[in-house]
């Protein structure tokens, strides 16, 4: 049967993002839903390799045949608020908060904080779990500031408020391609595609 991926993860934003990063693997990268597997995965670890970790390993728990699993753990981190919501990011103010809420919530935590101190960055760590259990992790950053309004409608989650430097844009306001080609999980992804590539498991 030939290899595919399983990402295990049911956000439809990150599933679009990681399917065109890992396009060119020539594998079928596909979600958990399709790959019929449902379940709740508690994220208790402590960091984000560990989450990402347990994530990887439930699903590789459920998943038949030739099969590499990956999954990923991601987080925003604010330096004026001691790196919260971090670890936290997506049950930062609960899970069914809207997204506008929580940026908006985070931009008046900072009121009068000058740009200098909105420091922030996204951090993401990927795990692997390969056909033979072998397990694979990479961490991908991206540093930037916290802006002053919500911004942009691409991407997906706080990318309206991380705003880079280098663009003069939010992610949300970036392209796809330019989003993948410097994100946290653009980075970590392509680090992971070497890891594949070195393992053996991937042309
Ligand atoms: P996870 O699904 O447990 O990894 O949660 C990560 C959370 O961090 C997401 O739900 C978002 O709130 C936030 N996050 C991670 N990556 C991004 C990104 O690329 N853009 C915006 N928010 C992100």
């Amino acid at each position: 049967m030939k290899q595919k991926i399983i990402f295990a993860t049911g956000n439809k934003g990150k599933m679009k993002e990681v399917s065109r990063i890992l396009e060119d693997l020539g594998l079928a990268v596909i979600s958990m839903r399709d790959a019929g597997i449902s379940m709740e995965i508690e994220e208790n670890g402590s960091s984000y390799e560990e989450n990402a970790l347990l994530k990887a390993r439930a699903v590789a728990g459920c998943a038949k045949g030739n099969c590499i699993v990956l999954a990923d753990d991601s987080g925003l981190e604010i330096d004026y608020l001691n790196r919260e919501p971090g670890i936290y990011s997506a049950r930062y103010l609960g899970e069914d908060t809207s997204y506008r809420e929580k940026n908006n919530n985070l931009i008046e935590r900072l009121a009068g904080v000058p740009d200098e101190k909105r420091t922030a960055r996204f951090v993401c760590a990927i795990a692997a779990v390969l056909p033979d259990g072998r397990e694979l992790t990479t961490l991908g950053v991206i540093e930037g500031r916290i802006g002053y309004e919500e911004k942009g409608s691409g991407g997906f989650g706080y990318d309206p408020i991380f705003f880079v430097p280098e663009y003069g844009k939010t992610t949300a306001e970036l392209t796809e391609e330019e989003k993948n080609a410097v994100s946290h999980r653009g980075r970590a992804l392509e680090a992971m595609k070497i890891e594949l590539r070195k393992n053996m498991m991937v042309d």
